[in-house]
């Protein structure tokens, strides 16, 4: 072996790398392991030029100058330089390089120390440009290889944080991006035992990389040099030599306060649609492609009577059964067609579900993300009291349609009835008036039968009075004792005037009291007896009884007329309602008699009511309680 001459000692004390150049640039001498570093072997090196462990671009006796221009003499400062391992790929080594005499000549001498710091991963060899150069220029006794300055470009600019540690965990370099985010300095930072820090994820991540593990985590981070804190998320990985050792780790940290804003204006924008789902008045939800739901809302959840975490992953067929197939049908369509559709009635007998009836409007729109159809969305929305609304409209409206035929029915026979006294009457009182003219005697008869007529229209009239009354809620009683008995044979007797058939009147014997209005009681009697007349052949018979029990008596008028129409008895009792069957005959009516009948009998505390059969005859039934049942006695009665 040549002869180091004044480094040999210094060589032999220190078991570091070597490789000696004489001034042309050849290699003379490589220390033992030197080789290995570089991916030769000693044998191979020796002889060649320097310019094989150097990248493209360079020159061995021009490297070797700026080196040793840099350095200084010997025991100058350490530089960085690049080194190509002969399979190309780039290593970083810090050079420290000195002048020694050889036997025969000078030579220099560079010391390599192989720098773990930037992992030497890059499989491409990239040729030297003038960009390199010129950077290396820039930077004095630096030589950069090309990719290692691409790497180095990466570093410094990379709008992440990157640091590299030892297998210390010391600190060796970090790039501006992590002394920005911390607001620190490199001074601070390069040589900082981050094993000693207080952040205790990022001491065990330290020491999973040393251990050949990746790790990672997310954390709001407070810098001890800088006093920044700040919400980052970091990685960390091992760095390893040639030899697969682990000479210490790298770590990349990423400021996540802007994806943090974000996220808490996402989550913040997620809440307010949260709030607005579950308060809203409308049931909502969202059906995914496979038309089962993924949201549903409180609204409608308390629509369909199931929570809302029994309605996620089913269909509204599990939900809502048979309606639920047809709402089925309606969603898929919308996720075939892309259209929405909107009005879709449905209400409680569509859903089978008991109690008062409700309705619901219910639309469906397609969700798109990106023009793809992703599901579709329902809004159902209740509509019960605007359907009630409606129907109720719609009765009124009927309800108004009816009262102006009513009306129109009332004036054409209201007319026709107060004309047929009115008529006999004008006639005979032009004829008495002829006969005073002419000093002619007036027959009484004629005088009577006006009376008569005068006596009719002045029913009618008091019958529409009374109809008037009873509405205006006016129609008063004056309550005093009435013989029942009595007060029947008077109206009984008085049908019986002029009526060519019997009409009789059975009684249990003896007086029956009770407390009411004469004149009333009788209005009802003498109403139920003219109907029985007006309604029956003239000689049939018409046959009254009056029963009395412990605490009631009733009153019953039958005849064998024209009866009721069985569907028509329900409605008898209505103001100015006429059977159908009635109007086929002669005799006239208001269809008044029976309503304010039955309003006076009612406000005796009593009752009225029918037994018929068509074309055999009547029953009209009326109950009244006895003075004696009646705890208190009433002087006058509304
Ligand atoms: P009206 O003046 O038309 O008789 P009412 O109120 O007394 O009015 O009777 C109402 C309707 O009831 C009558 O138009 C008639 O159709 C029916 N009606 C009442 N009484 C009898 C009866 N005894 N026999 C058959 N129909 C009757």
């Amino acid at each position: 072996m040549e002869s180091l001459g004044e480094l040999g000692s210094l060589a032999e004390r220190n078991e570091i790398p070597l490789v000696a150049v004489d001034e042309e640039g050849v290699i003379r001498f490589v220390r033992e392991g030197t080789a290995d570093l570089l991916g030769w072997t000693r044998e191979e090196l020796l002889g060649q030029p320097l310019d094989c462990l150097l990248p493209s671009g360079w020159e061995g006796t021009t490297f070797l100058a700026t080196i040793l221009e840099s350095t200084g003499e010997l025991h100058g400062k350490r530089v960085r330089a690049t080194l190509v391992r002969r399979e190309g790929v780039e290593k970083d080594f810090i050079l420290a390089a000195t002048t020694a005499r050889m036997p025969g000549h000078r030579v220099r001498v560079l010391a390599l120390e192989p720098l773990a710091e930037v992992p030497d991963t890059v499989r491409v060899p990239v040729g030297a440009s003038a960009g390199a150069r010129s950077i290396a220029r820039a930077i004095p006794g630096i030589g950069y290889g090309h990719t290692d300055q691409l790497y180095r470009l990466l570093f410094e600019q990379a709008p992440l944080g990157v640091f590299y540690f030892d297998a210390d965990g010391v600190v060796t370099a970090c790039n501006p991006r992590l002394l920005e985010m911390l607001g620190t300095t490199r001074e601070k930072t390069l040589g900082l035992h981050l094993l000693s820090l207080p952040d205790k994820r990022l001491v065990a991540a330290v020491r999973d990389s040393l251990q050949g593990k990746s790790a990672s985590y997310q954390t709001t981070y407070t810098s001890v040099t800088g006093g920044k804190t700040l919400p980052v998320e970091s990685f960390y990985s091992p760095v390893f030599d040639a030899e697969g050792e682990v000479v210490g780790g790298m770590a990349i940290v990423v400021d996540v306060s802007e994806r943090k804003r974000l996220e808490h204006e996402r989550d913040l924008h997620l809440a307010r649609l949260e709030t607005l789902l579950d308060t809203a008045p409308i049931g909502i939800a969202f059906l995914d492609t496979s038309c089962r739901f993924v949201r549903v809302n409180h609204r409608l959840a308390e629509i369909n009577g199931r929570p809302e975490a029994a309605h996620l992953g089913r269909t509204p067929e599990d939900i809502l059964g048979s309606t639920g197939a047809i709402l089925r049908h309606v969603v898929e369509h919308v996720l075939a067609a892309g259209k929405s559709i909107t009005g879709h009635h449905v209400s409680t007998s569509d859903l089978g579900v008991e109690g008062p009836w409700r309705s619901w409007d219910v639309s469906f729109y397609p969700v798109r993300e990106n023009d793809r159809i992703i599901g579709v969305g329902a809004l159902v929305e209740e509509v019960t009291e605007h359907a009630k609304a409606e129907h109720e409209r719609e009765r009124l409206y009927q309800e108004s349609r009816d009262a102006v035929q009513v009306r129109d029915d009332f004036l054409s026979v209201a007319s026709h009835e107060l004309k047929t006294p009115l008529t006999p009457l004008s006639i005979r009182l032009a004829t008495i008036e002829r006969k005073l003219e002419q000093g002619q005697p007036v027959p009484l008869d004629l005088v009577r039968k006006a009376r008569g007529s005068l006596g009719k229209l002045t029913v009618l009239i008091n019958d529409l009075l009374d109809v008037a009354r009873i509405r205006a809620g006016r129609l008063t009683l004056h309550v005093q004792r009435v013989d029942l008995g009595g007060l029947l044979e008077r109206s009984v007797a008085a049908q019986r005037e002029g009526r060519p058939g019997p009409v009789s009147l059975r009684s249990s014997g003896g007086p029956v009291h009770l407390d009411g209005d004469p004149a009333r009681l009788e209005q009802v009697f003498d109403n139920l007896l003219d109907n029985a007349a007006k309604y029956s052949a003239p000689d049939a018979p018409i046959e009254v009884s009056l029963e009395v029990g412990s605490d009631h008596a009733v009153v019953s008028v039958h005849d064998r007329g024209i009866g009721i129409p069985e569907e028509q008895r329900a409605l008898l009792f209505e103001r100015f309602f006429r059977a159908r069957n009635a109007s086929s005959r002669s005799a006239g009516g208001l269809g008044l008699g029976l309503y304010i009948s039955r309003d006076i009998v009612d406000r005796h505390g009593g009752r009225i009511s029918v037994e018929s059969e068509q074309g055999k005859g009547s029953t009209f039934r009326v109950e009244l309680p006895l003075s004696q049942a009646r705890p208190h006695q009433e002087t006058s009665k509304r």
